[in-house]
């Protein structure tokens, strides 16, 4: 069958769709213009399609999807997050747009229109919920919800004029819970908290509780969608069986039971939610007798597999780079991390941003260090962000000009994999050789072409990947893109595809003793989800037919190699792992936070007030992990896209540096290395000679 999605991202909708693409239906899955959360559908599906359309054009939805459909399934609503479910007007909308999705459905020809209704409609109970009760909701959500259902079996009956057409059916849910859930759903910010071995603030916990999973709620609306023959009723309660409700407090101390004790419940801590302490009492005999869909999973089965399914997204297993299971114990933990550099979440998408735990693992084969959580979902895009300095480009000049002479390379065909808008690429061409370069952001792209080089759109994806249209090429270069990539071993492949016989390159990476040496932890960022030091560089590359010619350290803190294709490739790791000493990260997180401690103590005596000045990965992970987050006022930044944001996982908003003249502090920590002094002189000269400046340097807090 063919079958509309609504709301099709959402924690319900997602599931839906995955239930009927799994039954071999056609989805039309709807999703919001730009959705951000478009990755809860699969990227690709043989029977999904994706489109994109507001919830105010649903009633010209046969404009998009141009065939007769036989059913719709509407989970498409504004603003079921607390606040919003207080808000009139939003809500008031969604009955309109609901009432134009019923008349989409309509022109499209569907037999069943099946809407997602809410346990909210019944309002504030102390007694078993049916179907048939008068209800008296409470909160504007639960008021719209009911208000559409009302109208829309009026405009059915209407439409109908008693023959057969479409069926309405009205499926008020009540509490479901499972993977895929908001991050601060009920269910998940106690799983979590508990597992970090956290304090968990509740409310008193004391009203009767029902929690369904997800599968179980899916099954239920597939009985309902699929049933065959006429329905009797109209509304059906979809929760779980009457026996499973209980106080909510039991719910709560049975998840802490399946996690293993850890952490603490703490109760009677926070006020009740926008509808008050309501019951949920569900009497869900009209669904079981009418379809025989039953709940199976029990609600530690439920969170069993709540808890694996976080689990297994989360981390990864095995090595990036040589295939080996990861040993089961960490390094390093790093807890309250933000989740991304670079997605700077603004006041919307701070609701589901929150803090990542960042686990250090050393491959016990290959000795790679990484982090065994997923990459970001830009590690494809090349990110070269504040300034392009003369010493950068005084270092690639001489890098280029060593190789091509030593090598010499005179007229061959140079590839950067990974060139960004081809800032580096633009010093290649005072040399006498031909340039390429291919990156995967198409801004960027078009960014170096108007500089007149030629740069084509794409990604070392596979092995058979073809790399721009010059190939095979002579010389490739990849500076500081590796320790992003999950996947390092088929990009190398596919460069060594791309190269001609005995073809070179030149690499640049991080280095991981500089950071053991000389950096703070806060150096440490999810986007560099690799950290290579000269020996599980070259080993990587021996691995994958690349021998290495030359090897130096260059700015001091970055390892640079130049490698030559091989035949050969080589498996064998018999060679022994050189010792590392990670105790210096371990103890700059700890003095770090002695010293912002103490910070926060001589503020709150001498009533102070403090501002961070650097939206920096360093700042974010600073203001995140140390008390700085709780301490600071705000972050300044001159960067005019981060203003109006906030710093990942700490939420502090970020302004812009002349916020400081409206809401002055007394103190100005500035986190953002290499341009300390030049900020400090901004600080004196344009805002303030009394304010007290201060930085980090390494695992210091330095008055300056
Ligand atoms: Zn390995």
């Amino acid at each position: 069958m063919k079958i509309v999605v609504t709301g099709a991202t959402s924690f319900l909708g997602a599931a839906s769709v995955k239930e009927l693409l799994g039954r071999g239906h056609k989805v039309y899955a709807l999703v919001r213009p730009g959705s951000l959360n478009r990755k809860a559908l699969p990227k690709e599906q043989e029977g999904l399609i994706v489109l994109e359309t507001e919830l105010s054009q649903l009633d010209r939805i046969e404009e998009k999807i141009p065939e007769t459909c036989d059913g719709f399934l509407h989970f498409g609503w504004d603003g079921s997050g607390s606040e919003n479910r207080k808000n009139a007007k939003v809500q008031q909308k969604n009955v309109e747009d609901s009432m134009k999705a019923l008349k989409g459905a309509q022109k499209l020809g569907c037999r069943r229109f099946l809407f997602g209704g809410s346990q909210a409609e019944y309002g504030q109970r102390r007694d078993i919920m049916r179907e048939d009760d008068v209800c008296h909701p409470v909160s504007e959500y639960g008021k719209a919800k009911l208000e559409f259902g009302i109208r829309a079996r009026e405009y059915i009956k209407q439409q109908n004029n008693g023959l057969a057409g479409m069926e309405y059916i009205h499926a008020r849910i009540f509490s479901v819970y499972g993977p895929g859930d908001h991050p601060w759903s009920l269910v998940n910010t106690c799983l979590d908290t508990f597992r970090r071995d956290g304090v968990m603030e509740l409310g008193a916990c004391t009203q009767f509780w029902n929690f369904l999973y997800v599968d179980d709620l899916v099954q239920a609306l597939m009985s309902l969608l699929f049933y065959p023959g006429k329905r009797k009723e109209e509304i059906y309660n979809v929760a779980a069986e009457g026996a499973a409700t209980r106080p909510l407090r039991d719910y709560v101390e049975e998840m802490h039971v399946l996690c293993g004790g850890m952490g603490t419940p703490r109760y009677g801590c926070l006020p009740p939610n926008a509808e008050g302490p309501a019951n949920l009492i569900p009497d869900i005999s009209r669904i079981q007798d009418e379809t025989g869909w039953r709940p199976k999973v029990s609600f530690a089965e439920g969170i069993r597999r709540t808890l694996a399914a976080g689990a297994a997204e989360e981390r990864r297993q095995h090595c990036l780079a040589c295939g080996e299971r990861l040993p089961n114990s960490v390094l390093l933990s790093f807890r309250d991390m933000p989740a991304s550099a670079q997605n700077i979440p603004d006041a919307q998408e701070m609701k589901t941003d929150r803090g990542i735990t960042l686990n250090l693992h050393r491959c016990s084969r290959c000795g790679l260090v990484q982090f065994d959580c997923m990459p970001v979902d830009y590690y494809r895009d090349v990110i070269r962000s504040g300034g392009f300095s003369t010493t950068m480009t005084e270092l690639r000049r001489r890098q280029y000009r060593h190789l091509i002479e030593t090598y010499g390379l005179e007229g061959k065909k140079f590839i950067e994999a990974g060139c960004g808008q081809g800032e580096f690429l633009t010093v290649l061409t005072e040399f006498p050789v031909r340039v390429y370069g291919v990156e995967h952001k198409r801004d960027l792209v078009r960014s170096a072409r108007e500089k007149g080089l030629t740069v084509w759109e794409g990604f070392t994806e596979s092995e058979t990947t073809r790399l721009g249209e010059e190939g095979p090429y002579d010389v490739f270069l990849s500076f500081n893109f590796m320790e992003h990539q999950p996947d390092p071993g088929t990009m190398l492949e596919c460069i060594r595809e791309n190269l001609t016989e005995d073809g070179m390159g030149l690499i640049t990476v991080p280095s991981l003793e500089y950071i053991l040496q000389y950096d703070g932890y806060y150096e440490l960022i999810r986007d560099h989800i690799a950290y290579y030091s000269f020996d599980t560089l070259e080993r990587l590359l021996a691995l994958h037919g690349f021998q290495v010619l030359e090897k130096e350290m260059v700015n001091r803190d970055t390892c640079s190699v130049i490698v030559r294709k091989v035949k050969e490739k080589k498996t064998d790791m018999a060679a022994a792992l050189p010792e590392l000493d990670f105790s210096a990260l371990e103890k700059s997180h700890g003095e770090i936070c002695r010293q912002t401690r103490k910070l926060q103590e001589r503020l709150r005596q001498e009533k102070k007030t403090l501002a961070l000045w650097g939206a920096s990965h360093q700042g974010f992970t600073l203001a995140a992990t140390t008390c700085l987050g709780e301490t600071a006022s705000y972050i300044m930044d001159s960067a005019p896209f981060k203003q109006g944001r906030f710093a990942p996982a700490s939420h502090l908003p970020i302004v812009a540096p002349e916020h400081f003249l409206e809401e002055p502090v007394d103190v100005i920590l500035i986190v953002a290395p290499g341009y300390t002094d030049e900020i400090a002189e901004i600080i004196r000269n344009r805002f303030s000679k009394t304010v007290q400046i201060m930085t980090m340097r390494s695992d210091r807090l330095e008055v300056l």
